[in-house]
């Protein structure tokens, strides 16, 4: 399957809600008026697009139609994809011109993260880069075995230590390794399972802390990774881990499990962080990188 196909086919489901809900609703009108808009905002509040962002939507919209004297319910398609690309619009390029950079995964549990890490390390091996993967969710033993085995796929090298390791530790030693190697990217794997909020600021404070102090240079990422599936609680999420970690993009994850794609439009509108990735299956060439014609075009084309 060609990179579009992926892309369309990992957001079937959210097509298949939202393209639906949107065609039933242009065919069942003969003229645009406010019935039309509120039931579209509906619909799309639905697909997890969110309250704020469906309002602002549907807002251009009316703005639109109302400038180029729109009549045809049949054009707001049309124009719901342009605007909502736009919207969705920007640079979501990793920014790793320094040797080494250093990309700081983050996010709580079972969203995938070591997926993720996998995925990424892997498509910059093929880019020839040399990664470096540190495994710095040490919470338990079976996290580091995972990342092991992702390294291994990747034909990339991995730092660790025994469960239980401080991960700032093991941190420190993925950059020592990386600098020795004179590797190009390091990919750390953190632990999303910690007790409490306090908890985790202090353990990425301290992350946070070594890779200054060792890569005060560096170009630096930090990814936050949400699970699709969860809806509105991946905008939540974002909205805490903002208020602890400087989040340079998201990778958005399972959405080809999901009708809730549409999370994605409020993620960014919301929280103004890139989109970089997004997730659509659980090998290593389901990740793509996220582009915001190709998604508008995914979640709203039913033709082929
Ligand atoms: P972590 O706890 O954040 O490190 O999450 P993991 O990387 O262990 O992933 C949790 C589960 O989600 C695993 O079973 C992955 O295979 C699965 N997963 C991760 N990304 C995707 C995706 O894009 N699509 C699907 N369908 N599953 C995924
Ligand atoms: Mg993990």
């Amino acid at each position: 399957m060609g990179f579009f196909g992926k892309i369309k086919a990992g957001l079937a489901k959210t097509r298949s809600q939202l393209a639906d809900n949107i065609n039933s609703v242009i065919n069942s009108f003969t003229k645009i008026d406010e019935e039309l808009f509120e039931q579209l905002e509906e619909i799309l509040v639905l697909s997890d697009i969110g309250c704020v962002t469906s309002e602002q939507i549907c807002q251009e919209l009316r703005g639109q139609i109302k400038k180029d004297g729109v009549k045809d319910p049949a054009q707001i398609k049309k124009m719901l994809k342009a605007i909502i690309s736009e919207k969705m619009a920007g640079d979501t390029s990793l920014k790793l011109n320094t040797k080494p950079s250093i990309i700081l995964v983050i996010g709580v549990n079972g969203v995938g993260k070591t997926t993720s890490i996998g995925k990424i390390a892997a498509k910059l091996k093929s880019e020839g880069k040399m990664v470096v993967l540190g495994a710095a969710d040490t919470f338990r033993a079976a996290a580091i075995e995972q990342l092991e085995i992702w390294a291994e796929r990747a034909g990339v090298s991995i730092v660790k230590g025994k469960e239980g390791t401080d991960p700032a530790s093991v941190v420190f030693d993925t950059i020592a390794h990386a600098k020795a190697k004179d590797a190009d990217v390091i990919i750390c794997d953190t632990a999303g399972r910690l007790h409490n909020k306090k908890n985790l600021m202090d353990e990425l404070n301290k992350i946070y802390r070594i890779i200054n102090r060792e890569l005060p240079d560096a170009a630096k990422e930090t990814l936050l990774v949400l699970d699709a599936t969860t809806g509105q609680n991946a905008v939540n999420q974002a909205k805490e881990f903002k208020n602890t970690a400087d989040i340079t993009g998201i990778v958005l994850t399972k959405l080809d499990g999901t009708a809730r794609g549409g999370v994605v439009l409020a993620i960014k509108n919301e929280l103004d962080i890139p989109v970089k990735f997004v997730g659509v299956g659980e090998s290593v060439d389901d990740l793509m990188p996220f582009d915001s014609v190709e998604f508008a075009t995914g979640i709203i084309d039913t033709e082929e």
